[in-house]
């Protein structure tokens, strides 16, 4: 099964007006092969979107609300995304799960409402160095992953992103191997497979954790990674326009080896 390659730079709290006029430019040539998303803060969402026009590169979120509207200061609704002009948005991010204290529960509530508003939820998962270090990488993204399927059924995962994004090569500098990337999502394949028939083939599954120009090709010449989440890199257009044609030059993402 053909899967569409992504590519999807999240900001984080970083950037601001100036910096997508140029984002704009360096990636439109990339669409058509590859589906091109950028996740700005909340208050650029609007003049993002406006600047990216009719290129084809697609507007996200950084999160949502668990809540659908009302008493809730500081949140964001996944409605007023969808109003915003997003098409997705990022869940379970690592840092949301890490400094903000995000459960397995929390995270499917988000999910919930990402999927209710009309937006494609890009579902980050992933172990800590311990984690890894105990052999238990995982245990730990099933348990993710199943929390989502209990609350939203396997068909909201199905029509999701997956990004799997180990905790320990998050702004680091520290990229997982290209082989240690390749196992794990064929092992989320094989999960996801398991749960029902064809989501293993058909779930695009991303990489992100210092994905740069410099190791996308590695990272992306597997044919189970579908793509990345790219964080600081994604910064820089040229160096994002670079992970980009990496990813055009690599579009090999046909089958896996599923048993
Ligand atoms: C991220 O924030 O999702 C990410 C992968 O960050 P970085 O590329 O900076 O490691």
């Amino acid at each position: 099964m053909k899967r569409t390659p992504l590519v999807a730079g999240n900001w984080k709290m970083n950037g601001g007006q100036s910096l997508v006029a140029s984002m704009a430019t360096a990636l439109a040539e990339y669409q058509g092969v590859a589906d091109v998303v950028v996740c700005p803060p909340f208050p650029y969402l609007f003049q993002v979107r406006d600047l990216l026009g009719y290129t084809g590169i697609a507007l996200g979120a950084q999160n949502a609300s668990r809540a659908t509207s009302g008493a809730h200061t500081g949140e964001v609704s996944a409605t007023m995304l969808h109003e915003m002009g997003c098409r997705y948005v990022l869940v379970g991010h690592s840092e949301r799960r890490a400094l903000y204290h995000e459960s397995d529960d929390d995270v499917a509530a988000r999910f919930q409402q990402v999927l209710s508003a009309g937006l494609i939820p890009v579902m980050c998962v992933g172990e800590t160095l311990e984690e890894r270090e105990q052999g238990w990488t995982m245990k730990v993204v099933q348990r993710q992953l199943q929390t989502v399927i209990d609350q939203c059924g396997m068909s909201g995962l199905a029509g999701s992103i997956v990004a799997y994004e180990p905790v320990w090569a998050i702004g680091t500098g520290r990229t997982a191997t290209p082989e240690q990337v390749a196992d794990t999502h064929r092992a989320i394949r094989q999960f996801l497979e398991n749960c029902e028939t064809g989501a293993g083939q058909s779930v695009r599954i991303v990489y992100g954790g210092s994905v740069k120009a410099a190791n996308a090709v590695a990272l992306f010449s597997s044919p189970e990674v579908d793509g990345g989440l790219i964080g600081g890199a994604s910064l820089q257009a040229d160096e994002f326009s670079n992970i980009g044609a990496a990813l055009a030059n690599t579009v090999n993402p046909v089958t896996s080896t599923l048993t």
